[in-house]
């Protein structure tokens, strides 16, 4: 069997193991007529429906691309990180680039099929097996990492102790970074040319660390670079210095991950050695890309963002079409709800926020202002001010519906609203996919009183649903939701400067009067919300620019 590594990189050349002996990888499902030297060649994008044209937009800058992300929807998600992996790859497909996603796999799914290949690693002295299972879906190679400690965490994906998460994370950059040279994909592993990584948040922060140490520092993989993007800056990755021994780097490596800062003195911390490492960084919103550079954003890594200066860049998520666009909805399809666009939804919004409010066992009222909340529960996400203002919301003829997961204190406080205003509020305490698109499209508002926010989703979500967001003006938000200017009719929603109850109360206050006394202001803010283009083909361009901008400019 021939070997699927270029001729430069057999084992045999390397320094150490870490690219394996290839005899321990059972190649057998690897067609044995891959041509290693056309590992660097372009799928055949012809075999999927969404490429049916010919779409090389990228031109001469085609890339091999590998995002690696600890969850990618629609199979693993705990939030808008989910969301990311599982879109932004398939816009980058649509530029032409040859792209891959590679994720822990959690559970069975059952599209994806057994590649039988596998590989051991040493982590903290323990001998840790993995497997790959693969998928190809609208020309995004989708590359699931079984392995025992994956399997069945699809409930708690960051869950654990410190030693055993960190654990998770080493094993999983170690094997993300091989991934180029042992999974092929279509018969073809992807090799280093024109290859870039895409790594997400601390989690992943590890992969541009080890493609430095174990490849470029030994003169390997020399044109190979990475992109660490920040998601949320707050978790980083900490743990005492003794860490180290467990991420098996050269000694000469810890002073990357060192840190020093006046709560947790000096530690370990992930991100930190990630930012340092990576070629260039991305965030989710230019409003974030700005806080993370002052010490009350920076979550004690401001000092290494404004280093990292020149190579940051903030960039807006985008939305994944097919899955909230209100017109192709697949949980609008049943149980009352019904799809909508532009064109029609003063009928049809309607129509699901009865279905809503059926559902939730509200009373049906058209006329009554609906209120949402979808979040994570943790201090982040404010919803302790939404309680703070809940006796003033609840004085207004309105019916507001909660939706959460988190903090046990916080759930037990969605519950006992419920309870207490059964009359006016409902609060769905739990992970429901299927309930966030319902209620994105039903209700009339929707909160985020997030105290800091890098990019946020569900703002874009509502806009696409015709659903006003009133948010507190920080990072993505800022960046998204234009404050309605009633004389000249522009904006999107309301926006509040600080995260106060009483300005909460001030903005839903005023937003409340306009969908009451204003109608076609309201639905000129529908109107201006829906008609956006969200899609991720905008923001796919710019993480492109970034892209080629690692590979050539230094
Ligand atoms: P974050 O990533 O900080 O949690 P985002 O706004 O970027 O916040 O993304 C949140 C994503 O998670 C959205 O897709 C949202 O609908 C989803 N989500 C959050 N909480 C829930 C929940 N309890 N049930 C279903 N989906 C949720």
């Amino acid at each position: 069997m021939p070997s699927l590594l270029p001729k430069t990189y057999e084992s045999s050349d390397l320094t150490d193991d870490r690219l394996g002996s290839l005899t321990e990888i059972n190649l057998e499902s690897a067609s044995d007529d891959a041509d290693p030297g056309a590992a660097n060649s372009k799928p055949d994008f012809a075999a999927t429906e969404e490429n049916e044209n010919p779409p090389p937009l990228a031109g001469a800058n085609v890339m091999n691309i590998i995002l690696v992300a600890m969850e990618c929807a629609p199979w693993s998600k705990t939030g808008g990180l989910g969301d990311v992996a599982g879109a932004l790859p398939k816009a980058l497909a649509r530029r032409g680039h040859r792209v891959m996603v590679v994720v822990p796999r959690y559970g069975i799914y059952s599209e994806a099929k057994d590649l039988g290949l596998y590989k051991r690693y040493k982590i903290a002295g323990q001998d840790m097996e993995v497997n790959y299972f693969h998928a190809s879906i609208d020309g995004v190679d989708f590359v699931f990492m079984e392995s025992p400690d994956f399997r069945h965490r699809g409930n708690n994906i960051y869950g654990g102790g410190r030693v055993d998460i960190l654990k998770r994370m080493v094993l999983f950059c170690k094997a993300a970074v091989e991934i180029p040279w042992i999974v092929p994909c279509g018969g073809v592993c992807y090799g280093d040319g024109n290859l870039v990584f895409i790594a997400n948040d601390w989690h992943t922060a590890l992969l541009p660390v080890y493609l430095k140490a174990y490849y470029r520092d030994n003169g390997l993989m020399k044109y190979t670079r990475s992109v660490l993007v920040i998601h949320n800056i707050a978790h980083q990755g900490r743990g005492p210095v003794e860490d180290f021994s467990i991420v098996d780097l050269p000694d000469h490596y810890l002073d990357l991950f060192k840190l020093y800062d006046p709560v947790g003195g000096e530690h370990f911390n992930i991100f930190a050695a990630g930012l340092k490492t990576a070629d260039r960084v991305v965030t989710v919103s230019h409003g974030y890309a700005w806080e993370i550079k002052t010490s009350e954003g920076g979550w004690g890594l401001h000092e290494i963002i404004n280093d990292s200066d020149w190579k940051l860049q903030g960039i807006v998520n985008g939305i994944d079409m097919t899955d909230w666009n209100p017109e192709v909805d697949i949980h609008l399809k049943s149980d009352g709800y019904t799809n909508f666009s532009l064109d029609n939804f003063q009928t049809k919004k309607p129509q699901c926020k009865a279905a809503l409010q059926r559902e939730l066992g509200l009373p049906i009222r058209d006329d009554v202002p609906m209120i949402g909340f979808i979040g994570r529960l943790d201090h982040q996400k404010g919803v302790d001010l939404i309680a703070e203002a809940i006796p003033w919301i609840v004085s207004q003829d309105v019916q507001l519906v909660l939706l959460g997961t988190g903090r046990a204190d916080l759930e037990e406080m969605l519950k006992k609203f419920d309870s207490q205003y059964h009359n006016k509020v409902r609060s769905w305490v739990g992970f429901s996919v299927k309930m966030a698109h319902r209620i994105t499209a039903g209700v009339d508002i929707l909160l985020m009183p997030s105290r800091f926010e890098p990019c946020g989703l569900n703002q874009l979500y509502a806009m696409m649903n015709g659903t006003i967001p009133v948010v507190h003006a920080v990072g993505g938000l800022r960046d998204t939701v234009q404050q309605f200017d009633p004389y000249n009719e522009t904006g999107f929603g309301w926006t509040f400067e600080r995260a106060e109850a009483n300005r909460l109360i001030n903005a839903l206050g005023n937003c409340l009067n306009t969908y009451r006394n204003y109608k076609d202001s309201w639905v000129g803010l529908q109107r201006r919300g829906m008609s956006q283009d969200l899609s991720w083909d905008n923001a796919a361009k710019l993480y492109e620019e970034v892209l080629v901008a690692a590979k050539y400019q230094w």
